[in-house]
């Protein structure tokens, strides 16, 4: 806590995240200043942080907002690492941090990290609901909601934080140190700010750079880029597979879910009263529908198991958490055909994900801001599930080649994810699913993948009013 006491903090970026480490950097006895380029007028928070005592300058970059007497810039993870101030900073020496670290140093929790290309949300949330329901006080924080920052002071010994972790805002981190890490997959996300494959792969894998024996590692045995991970990691591993019965971990057998453990060290004290091998549930009892969500359930399991919940909280959090908003959520039922919302399908791995999960017929709906890729990998799940392709946004061309690609004919342009709705429901017959995965972000048209999924279910609802 006293890390910082008297300490010169600059934090870059006014968002939610930037208001709470400065806060908390504050109430730890810092001199903080709060930058962001845009104007102040739309610097919501500016006003209430200069009452507090923090200043806050908006409207650009003064040239000497970071200098010699600077110890520590704070920079939000959007910011690229290439603007006039962080530059500055490296070039003075000055450590150049995201929130996280802030939150992971002041902290008197143990902490446990959630990372991956897709999944985060849903997992954290599993791990956050199996922890409940263990009694061991879990706080559930970061990417997912209340920055980590705002969590960080309030979190005592006995709690545990539970972080949802996105690459950006691991590539800022120095010292963080989970007890328990654990990495869901890497896929080609997020290429546009991270440039290279390599420099995404190195964010992630931060997550586990500080580890050593005590701690542990949850990766996932089925994606590549994870097992070579492996090698690297001095924690102990806990793998989860759905196509492999894995050494020490969760995996699948004979229709259900299985976990696996061998003792030794800090792990065998959290698990010492556990049979090695234990049917976790039977597949047909899980509440959460769609096959990626098995893979996010034995990552959950993993993690759960090694901070010391026992078996039967996870077997009711299973039995029970039907899903999060935005991510493969049914909406409605009209004319026998099924509405589901998975806005937060904001790559083409995770609208794979949706498209498979389904056996019935799907009108899909895609298209949003375009990041330079080519959708290639959607068009064996467009030949294989959909039978017409409705599209937005400035992707909208591209998804309708790749829809010709795969053959279908029925196809259609939409200005809007409402009109889409629309256009969904002339299409779609009894028995027929309408999936909106937009396999994009949603920048290009909506304030986030959020307004984009409460338009499209309310269109969804109109439509039970509408002739
Ligand atoms: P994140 O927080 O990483 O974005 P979410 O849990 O919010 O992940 O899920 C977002 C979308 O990603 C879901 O709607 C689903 O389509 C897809 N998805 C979820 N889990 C997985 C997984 N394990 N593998 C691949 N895709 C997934």
């Amino acid at each position: 806590r006293t890390l910082y006491k008297g300490k010169q903090a600059v934090v870059l970026g006014l968002a939610k995240s930037g208001a709470a480490v400065a806060r908390t950097l504050k109430a730890c006895g810092a001199v903080v200043t709060v930058n962001d380029k845009k104007p102040e007028n739309e610097c919501e928070e500016a006003e209430l942080l200069r009452k507090e005592g923090i200043s806050v300058i908006c409207g650009g970059h003064p040239d000497d907002i970071v200098n010699p007497d600077v110890d520590i810039v704070i920079k939000n993870p959007g910011i690229p690492y290439t603007v006039a101030p962080i530059q500055k900073a490296e070039s003075l020496g000055i450590p150049v941090v995201t929130e996280v670290e802030i939150a992971y140093e002041l902290s008197d929790a143990p902490l446990i990290g959630i990372t991956g290309s897709n999944g985060k949300t849903t997992t954290t949330t599993l791990i956050g609901r199996m922890l409940e329901e263990g009694g061991l006080a879990p706080i559930v924080a970061g990417n997912i909601g209340t920055p980590l920052s705002e969590q960080a002071l309030q979190a005592k010994t006995n709690q545990v934080l539970v972080a949802e972790l996105s690459s950006f805002q691991l590539k800022g981190t120095r010292k963080f140190r989970p007890v328990i890490a654990c990495l869901l997959n890497v896929y080609d996300a997020h290429l546009d700010y991270h440039k290279t494959k390599e420099d995404y792969v190195h964010s992630k894998s931060k997550l586990f750079m500080n580890q050593d024996e005590s701690n542990v590692a949850v990766l996932n045995y089925d994606n590549e880029i994870c097992r070579n991970l492996a090698e690297e990691i001095r924690s102990q591993i806990l793998w989860f597979s759905v196509t492999e019965e894995v050494e020490q971990g969760a995996f699948l057998r004979d229709g259900a879910i299985v976990f696996k453990r061998s003792l030794s060290g800090t792990l065998a004290d959290k698990l010492d009263k556990s049979p090695e091998e234990e049917v976790v549930v039977r597949l047909e009892e899980l509440a959460l529908p769609g096959a990626h969500n098995v893979e996010n359930m034995l990552a959950a399991i993993c993690v759960a198991r090694a901070s010391g919940a026992d078996m039967e909280a996870l077997r009711h959090v299973l039995r029970t958490f039907s899903g999060v908003e935005h991510r493969l959520e049914f909406v409605d039922e009209i004319n026998g055909v099924k509405y589901y919302n998975d806005s937060k399908a904001t790559n083409p791995e995770a609208a794979s994900r949706a498209l498979d999960s389904f056996s019935a017929p799907i009108v899909w709906i895609g298209g949003g801001l375009d990041r330079g890729i080519d959708f290639h990998e959607l068009v064996p799940l467009l030949r294989r599930h959909v039978k017409a392709v409705i599209t937005y946004g400035q992707t909208a061309e591209k998804l309708l080649a790749r829809a010709e690609d795969a053959g279908i004919i029925r196809t259609k342009r939409v200005d809007t994810v409402i009109d889409a709705v629309a256009e969904a429901k002339s299409i779609a017959r009894e028995g027929d699913i309408v999936l909106l995965s937009p396999a994009c972000a949603s920048w290009d048209m909506y304030k986030s993948f959020e307004e984009r999924g409460v338009l499209f279910k309310q269109s969804v609802h109109k439509l039970k009013t509408s002739p």
